[in-house]
């Protein structure tokens, strides 16, 4: 729609302008710190940080059926910068002006709602998210955008010209801070760090393509992080793990979309999201409270965050029923193929603990709560869910293992609506289902393949074909004639079809 043709009272809000006054501010020692110069840790403290808007209650002069609207209206202006997640501009990074935003096609995911059978099965109407959606095919360029259109910001106010973006990742990370990084590949130059062997194929050639220096460090995710924050205290780099806490911030576009898409009436909804470093769950609570917050939503959503058995630091802290004896310790973490959660020791888990509370504290809370599943759940579901039509990663798989778990151990009940995080593209995990398919998952996977879920491509070699094709052979017309009917009538056979009627 042309700007000229909104209403009146949206007309004046639809291009927002640069706003708010937004700090750091350390969890542990409250410390707050201007956001001029990239900051990832409390130089007091070490502990992480958040960003918080000190002028949010500017918001708040507006009602919250006022930011409804300006947000639903604001999905028909065609201005790139207001296209992906900064469609929600004041609640992100106000601070940022509309001509430094990177727009690379993120956010805006499609919900899917599973079929009956689906629902059938696990016993409840839910949707998938799919985040698989994405530019570089996971969740991660939410919080990309954010922090790449922010460090374009200050290189263009502060006239950098050679910037390093720097990542540890389980390799959903690394694709989508080079992708960001190659767009502005005239100021900023990305290296990722990835633990070896433990990435795929597909995730490893995401930032080989868009130009990265790829650095294979031998060990898991939780030794990459601790070389790269090394390498952040003591050179010059822009990190861009989720220790950024602009990261978060992107990535709360995600709970303002799953508001949106229900006409933000969120009782009765369960949003579901894997763990890993934990900064997804930060955000997604942290969004919904901002929502809340504002009067944009009434009811907040109940929340449950999903880990498999062999990387569970978070579902063992909350374990502990009495709070006063919570502690929270580090796991060593097992081969798991929801991979990219395979994590023991979360960096956000200081976020975690601070946000459940406000989150359970919130007027008639609904809960946050963390399962546990199993890997061999995990990738039944994800193979369940993709033969009923959706897109899953295995991560995706976790969300749905959990959303069953949730509703066996009475965390949800019959009437409750699921919305699932598909945190990746089934595509870029493929390799699992691969393995599964073949009988040749490593055993500490602890995965014993159902037949019925198995499926394998079959070879035709029709019986009495001489030659066949092949590229640069051509075959006689009889010869070809022949090919192609035999192999017609061997395929006809394998799959029991019957022949049609001669026509009258
Ligand atoms: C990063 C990632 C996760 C885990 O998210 P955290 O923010 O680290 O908890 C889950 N699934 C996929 C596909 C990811 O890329
Ligand atoms: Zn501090």
């Amino acid at each position: 729609m042309r700007a000229g043709e909104f209403p009146d009272e949206i007309r004046s809000h639809l291009l927002p302008r640069t706003s708010g006054d937004l700090i750091y501010r350390c969890l542990q020692c409250d410390e707050i710190f201007p956001i001029e110069n990239l900051l990832y840790t409390c130089p007091g403290c070490k502990s992480v940080l958040m960003i918080d808007d000190r002028q949010l209650d500017r918001l708040k002069e507006f009602p919250g059926p006022f930011w409804r609207s300006l947000f639903d209206y604001r999905k028909m202006i065609n201005l790139p910068a207001l296209k992906g997640i900064f469609l929600f501009h004041e609640l992100i990074a106000p601070v940022i002006p509309l001509d430094d935003i990177i727009y690379l096609g993120e956010g805006h995911t499609p919900m899917v709602r599973a079929n009956e059978p689906l629902q059938e099965w696990v016993g409840l109407d839910f949707y998938f998210k799919n985040d698989g959606q994405n530019p570089s095919a996971s969740f991660k360029d939410r919080g990309m955008a954010c922090a790449l259109s922010y460090l374009n910001y200050l290189v263009r106010r502060q006239g950098l010209t050679e910037v390093l973006s720097i990542c540890a990742s389980t390799g959903d990370t690394s694709a989508a801070a080079a992708l960001y990084s190659a767009y502005m590949s005239q100021t900023v130059k990305s290296a990722v760090l990835l633990p070896h062997k433990k990435v795929t194929p597909q995730q490893i050639s995401q930032p080989l393509g868009s130009g990265a220096r790829v650095f294979e460090i031998p060990g898991v995710f939780d030794d990459c992080m601790k070389v790269v924050e090394h390498l952040a205290d003591h050179y010059h780099v822009a990190l861009l793990n989720s220790k950024n806490a602009w990261r978060i911030l992107g990535q709360e576009s995600y709970s303002f979309e799953v508001a949106q898409g229900f006409d933000y009436e969120l009782a009765g909804k369960v949003v579901v999201v894997p763990i890993g470093n934990a900064g997804n769950i930060t955000a997604v609570m942290g969004g919904f409270l901002k929502l809340f917050d504002l009067g944009v939503i009434d009811t907040l959503p109940k929340i449950i965050g999903v880990q498999s058995e062999h990387a569970d630091p978070v579902y063992r802290y909350y374990q502990e029923a009495d709070l006063s004896k919570r502690v929270f310790r580090a796991v060593v973490v097992r081969p798991s193929v929801a991979q990219a959660a395979m994590i023991g020791n979360p960096v956000s888990m200081p976020r975690v603990i601070r946000l459940v509370e406000t989150y359970e504290q919130a007027e008639t809370s609904p809960g946050v709560f963390v399962v546990q599943v199993s890997e061999q759940e995990i990738m039944d579901c994800q193979l369940i869910a993709n033969r009923n039509g959706h897109i899953a990663c295995t991560q995706g798989g976790e969300c749905l293992a959990g959303l069953r778990r949730a509703l066996q151990e009475g965390i949800v009940a019959q009437g409750e609506v699921g919305v699932l995080d598909a945190t990746a593209h089934s595509l870029k995990f493929a390799g699992f289902q691969e393995s599964y398919f073949a009988n040749e998952l490593d055993s500490e996977y602890e995965i014993i393949p159902k037949q019925e879920l198995k499926n394998v491509p079959s070879l035709i070699e029709a019986p009495g074909v001489e030659r066949l094709p092949r590229p640069g052979i051509t075959l006689s017309p009889e010869e070809f004639k022949n090919f192609v009917e035999a192999t017609a009538q061997e395929i006809a056979r394998q799959l029991g079809l019957k022949t049609k009627e001669p026509e009258s």
